[in-house]
């Protein structure tokens, strides 16, 4: 802003600086008088020209930065409006995810979001990967998701998967 108010009142002075040049010259009484003023008025004239171009290109900068801003509130207004009745849950594997129940086809399902695309403000709905992941340390058994956003994958609640016997029967 301070510099465009600066550059507008280098504008405005040299504008009454022109204006006294061409009283000068209306009240010359000799050629070299005319000739000097004249030229400073030339010189007036130019960098006047200059600071209007200056003035022009701070405007198109603020106009596109606005223009920036505008797109940055617009998607964060979106992902506050898809991201509304979310909470910050810890499943029973222990991982941390934004999840809100909702009743789809009259039952009620849990969304799970992916916390690593929610910190860049990208809603990426985790998906089961119809695989399990088994955790060492506790040998159980975690329904597996996937975040189709950033690949991460997620243990989720414990897996009602019991393998079997492992003996083949031919
Ligand atoms: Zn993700």
């Amino acid at each position: 802003m301070f510099t465009v108010i600066a550059e507008l009142s280098a504008a405005l002075a040299a504008i009454k600086e022109a204006t006294g040049l061409a009283k000068t010259i209306r009240e010359a009484k000799t050629e070299s008088e005319i000739l000097a003023a004249t030229s400073d008025l030339n010189m007036k004239l130019l960098s006047l020209q200059n600071d209007c171009f200056m003035l022009g290109d701070m405007v198109r900068l603020r106009e596109e930065s606005i223009m920036e801003l505008k797109e940055k509130i617009s998607h964060i207004e979106d992902f506050k409006r898809q991201t509304d009745g979310y909470k910050f849950e810890q499943l029973e594997s222990g991982a941390f995810v934004y999840a809100r129940k909702q009743v789809m086809n009259d039952t009620e399902t849990t969304v799970y979001l992916c916390t690593k695309c929610f910190s860049r403000h990208v809603v990426s709905i985790l998906q089961p990967t119809g695989k399990y992941s088994y955790d060492d340390n506790s040998g159980i058994r975690y329904v597996q998701s996937q975040c189709l956003h950033c690949s991460a994958t997620y243990m989720m609640n414990k897996s009602p998967y019991k393998p079997d016997s492992g003996v083949y029967v031919l």
